[in-house]
């Protein structure tokens, strides 16, 4: 492993990208890309990345920032538990560091949100201290060099791998851990398509020794995901308003804004009978389509509805199409809903 360190360093210095957060390396630029980073590919996360920082440029910004227009900045992103995480770090950083991030990995890893890996890069990247940040792409590479068959998705290994990487971390330890990440997002692919030819790893990488670069790394999932059948409502009323809620402070998108939806399918006579008991009379009720979305742990299969209906009931706030643009978050999984309607041409 030790042999590692001198080309994956060189190469990085030749190959690392320009990415907007590594410009400077402030924490509060780097927590915020890894925290979007976690679920979205690095393309894709410059637009949010940018947009965000011009709405909310440094950590008072966002600990001062509403809640319902945190979530719009993060829609698109999902998993919203992470933007309110991010804001409640920022408020303890503010209050307990007088508005400076912390410098330690173990002070970093105490803010809400932040786990072994964002702590790990915040404080080798920013404060170079010497800890391995460990995700999915730095395990795919240290299985392949070491040639080892353990499934990297059980957290002892990931334990194993840390404490590997501890043991050799050198002094330049932001970019050991930058370039580890680097090279599994460019070169060391997954799905057995790593691009042995330009590794700088290569002499002494087991997997490639080995011919074993497909079957590498072992990812064995053990999760059982959940299914939950949902009819969803695109309620408008006669000016082409829309209802929406927002759904309970706890559990799957805790206070966002959503279509009014009922777990189960219906037909169009049982629509009209559950609307009828909320006080809305429908004018007419059109299916839209199907659509599927993927959360965490669990799959929503919807079947979607616009319901045109005389009186607006008080039980829902009624926005105009722009307004839900602007103004509500709402949820990828709805917004999917919004689009068949669209397509549909109403
Ligand atoms: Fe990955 Fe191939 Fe490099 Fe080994 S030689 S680390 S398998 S890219």
């Amino acid at each position: 492993m030790q042999e590692i360190i001198t080309p994956l360093l060189g190469w990085f210095a030749l190959n690392k990208r320009e990415l907007p957060w590594r410009q400077d390396r402030q924490p509060y630029h780097v927590w915020v890309s890894e925290i979007m980073l976690q679920q979205t590919r690095i393309e894709a996360v410059k637009k949010y990345y940018a947009r965000f920082m011009e709405a909310v440029p440094d950590v008072r910004a966002l600990s001062e920032i509403g809640d319902d227009a945190l979530l719009k900045l993060w829609e698109g992103l999902g998993y919203y538990s992470r933007a309110r995480n991010l804001k409640k770090a920022a408020v303890t950083v503010m209050e307990d560091y007088g508005g400076s991030f912390p410098r330690g990995f173990r002070e970093i890893k105490a803010l809400a949100g932040i786990g072994d890996y964002t702590a790990g890069a915040i404080a080798s990247i920013c404060f170079n201290e010497r800890v391995p940040a460990v995700d999915g792409n730095v395990l795919r590479v240290i299985a392949r060099v070491t040639g080892s068959r353990e499934n990297v998705l059980l957290p002892e290994v990931k334990k194993r791998v840390t404490q590997q990487l501890s043991s050799i971390m050198p002094p330049q330890a932001g970019d050991f851990n930058e370039a580890l990440m680097e090279l599994g997002e460019l070169v060391c692919l997954p799905n057995g398509e790593p691009d042995c030819a330009a590794c700088p790893l290569q002499p002494h990488c087991a997997a490639f020794r080995e011919g074993l670069t497909a079957e590498l790394p072992v990812r064995i999932k053990k999760l059982r995901r959940g299914r939950a059948e949902k009819t969803v409502f695109l309620l408008t009323d006669v000016d082409g308003r829309i209802a929406i809620e927002k759904r309970a402070g706890q559990g799957l998108l805790a206070g966002m804004y959503q279509l009014p939806n009922d777990d189960g399918y219906y037909s169009e006579g049982e629509i009209r009978e559950i609307l009828g008991s909320r006080g809305l009379s429908p004018v007419s009720v059109v299916f839209l389509g199907e659509a599927k979305h993927v959360f965490t742990h669990i799959d929503w299969f919807m079947k979607g509805y616009r319901v045109t209906v005389e009186n607006p009931c008080g039980r829902y706030l009624w926005a105009k199409d722009s307004e839900l643009q602007t103004d509500y978050a709402l949820p990828t999984a709805f917004q999917k809903i919004l689009k068949m309607d669209k397509s549909s041409g109403n």
